[in-house]
């Protein structure tokens, strides 16, 4: 889970664009945040920190980063890996002396082979992220040309990757042959220049308007004034990451022309027509749930209400990787209003219901103060298997849907009801009836393949 960013061309300064590029796609990492720049005689300029984009970067650091060419990258807290020497970008030193410097989303599921490959050449690694992997395979394999060099390491590649490169002059988009993780081109309106972002919300801070998604399979290369294109492999089925539209995505981006918040609300109205009930009022969990709560809300007419207040200033809360602190997170973020709930009937929504903890607490609290029934309901299917392609999830047996059956996990959570939206209607809510997803995490089908050691919970998580 992680965002990048690239421009290239137009008049403002690339790294304060970046910036604000980086910003937008907050919501995709909070661990670390980076810029790296070029300027004009192929000097490297960058700077990265652990904590979030306005943390790391002062008006000052911004300045001290020339170049019309820029890329930044978000990294999302993983347990084990949180730091700085992880965070992103990478500057990765090519043959004949010119450097390029890169930005990863996703996760490779054949690291470990890769890295001992690396390793028996007598490469040595630095970080423990699979992003490094691609940038001494780039090197290894660059002659001149960073997008030939990527087309040749491309059938080494499993898993899901979109990358961002910079190298003299252009920068690169790159996604995996499935197409998991989103990447989007924009064109900069008056300038000239180009920007290659995770998602489309991004682009809109820095003027640019969406041109399309880089496709599956695609390398993408962008001068200042051009755009040229390789479909390096377009024999795998599209298997865009569903969870994307759930959760992780920010309900102002377009992904593949679908409107995010729209798909949001689609999974609200259909949810209620699944799982109807009779109720006083319906309170979003804030803010992944709102969308869908408004769906719900105008499908049942049943009032929409805010009874959770949420402190906006406390991170989302897997940020802390152990349960305790977790747990203290969950109070702290979100407080209950007696006011909405004293008596009443609510139907509590949020997107989705992953180890339980947040949602076990959340039906308690409701109830502490005055709910006199809780009836939750799910925007998205049970999660019963873990993702491998870079969305931190728990290993399956964290992962309460993939231990538990539906009622099992309502009486856990103390409700009086629950109910998950299922993946037809899910489908149905995105539209895209012809475009193929990944939904691993619900229907355990992994079109890119599982990480090797999967089967006994070993894999190493990284973004
Ligand atoms: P829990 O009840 O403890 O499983 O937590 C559920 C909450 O976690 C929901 O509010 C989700 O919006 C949120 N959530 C779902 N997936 C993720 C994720 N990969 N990272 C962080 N938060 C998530």
């Amino acid at each position: 889970m992680c965002g990048v960013f690239g421009i290239i061309g137009g008049q403002c300064e690339a790294s304060k664009l970046a910036y604000f590029g980086l910003y937008s796609l907050q919501h995709r990492g909070q661990e670390s945040a980076g810029i790296a720049t070029l300027d004009d005689r192929g000097a490297v300029h960058y700077h990265k920190g652990m904590g979030l984009v306005p943390q790391v970067f002062t008006e000052n650091i911004i300045q001290s980063l020339p170049g019309r060419q820029a890329i930044g990258h978000v990294r999302y807290s993983t347990t084990g890996a949180s730091q700085i020497k992880n965070a992103q970008p990478i500057v990765v030193p090519l043959p004949g002396g010119e450097t390029a410097l890169l930005a990863h989303n996703g996760n490779l599921v054949n690291t470990a082979e890769l890295r001992a490959e690396l390793e028996a050449g007598g490469v040595e690694l630095q970080m423990s992220s699979d992003s490094e992997i691609i940038g001494r395979l780039l090197a290894k394999n660059y002659q001149g040309d960073a997008a030939a060099a990527l087309t040749a390491i491309a059938p080494k590649l499993k898993g899901a990757f979109a990358l961002v490169v910079l190298t003299r002059g252009q920068i690169i988009g790159m996604r995996d042959p499935y197409g998991i993780r989103p990447l989007c081109l924009g064109a900069l309106a008056n300038d000239g220049g180009y920007v290659l972002a995770s998602e489309s919300c991004a682009l809109d801070i820095t003027g640019a308007a969406l041109v399309r998604e880089v496709r599956k399979g695609e390398i993408i290369t962008l001068t200042a004034d051009a755009v040229t294109s390789i479909i390096y492999d377009d024999t795998k089925p599209s298997a865009l990451c569903v969870f994307e539209y759930i959760y992780f995505a920010r309900p102002d981006s377009y992904i593949e022309g679908r409107n995010v918040y729209k798909a949001r609300e689609k999974f609200g109205e259909l949810l209620y027509r699944e799982h109807p009930v009779d109720a006083d009022v319906v309170i979003p969990v804030p803010d992944s749930g709102i969308p869908a709560a408004v769906g719900f809300a105008k499908a049942s007419g049943i009032p929409y209400e805010a009874g959770l207040i949420k402190n906006r200033y406390v991170g989302r809360t897997f940020i802390n990787p152990s349960q305790s602190m977790r747990e203290l997170g969950v109070r702290l973020k979100l407080n209950p209003l007696p006011e909405v709930l004293d008596g009443r009937r609510v139907v509590l929504l949020d997107d989705s219901i992953v180890r339980g903890t947040t949602s076990a607490k959340l039906v308690r609290l409701l109830r502490d103060h005055g709910a006199r029934e809780v009836h939750f309901r799910v925007s998205a299917p049970p999660s019963v298997s873990p993702c491998y392609y870079g969305i931190d999830t728990p290993l399956k047996s964290e992962l309460i849907a993939a231990n538990y059956s539906v009622p099992e996990i309502c009486q856990k959570l103390g409700a009086d009801t629950l109910g998950y939206l299922s993946i037809a209607s899910m489908r149905e809510a995105i539209g895209l009836q012809d475009f193929g997803f990944c939904q691993g995490c619900f229907d355990r089908v992994y079109k890119a393949g599982v990480p090797q050691g999967e089967e006994l919970g070993l894999i190493y998580k990284d973004c």
